[in-house]
């Protein structure tokens, strides 16, 4: 859905921290998850998945925070701005928050994880699939 050439740029609310990724996005979804909830103070957290091996902050240094024993979340702390996920079981991935790429538009999600915890009025208004817990075919991302 994208051109692998292309380099996805995007940042937080105040500029302080912006990151730059040069490989093709794996995967885009919605996270409905209570701790992405806590960690957004939204009802969702949508996320696209990258390989991490070109990933890097060109600019700033993020605050980090261990929302469970293998994941490490990242923030500006500067302006709070939730930036990245990475889970140490899974390195070879990272989670960007969608909506802090430069162009949010041009990554629509693909399915709804963790619909387990979805809040009652947080009602889903499209027909993507939607995963109780993570996606089952976690290996088959595309
Ligand atoms: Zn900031
Ligand atoms: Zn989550």
């Amino acid at each position: 859905m994208h051109n692998p050439s292309e380099m996805h740029r995007g940042g937080c609310l105040c500029g302080t921290i912006r990151y730059v990724v040069a490989e093709a996005p794996l995967r885009s979804a919605i996270c409905h998850c209570r701790t992405c909830r806590r960690a957004a103070s939204s009802p969702t957290l949508p996320f696209v998945t990258f390989p991490t091996a070109t990933f890097s902050f060109e600019r700033g240094t993020p605050q980090t925070f261990a929302s469970s024993a293998d994941v490490v979340r990242t923030f500006c702390g500067d302006c709070g701005s939730p930036l990245t996920y990475v889970n140490r079981t899974d390195s070879e991935t990272i989670d960007v928050m969608t909506v802090s790429l430069d162009h949010p538009e041009k990554y629509p999600p693909e399915d709804h994880v963790w619909v387990s915890h979805k809040l009652d009025w947080d009602v889903i208004g499209d027909r993507l699939p939607c995963y109780p817990q993570g996606r089952t075919d976690q290996s088959d991302a595309s």
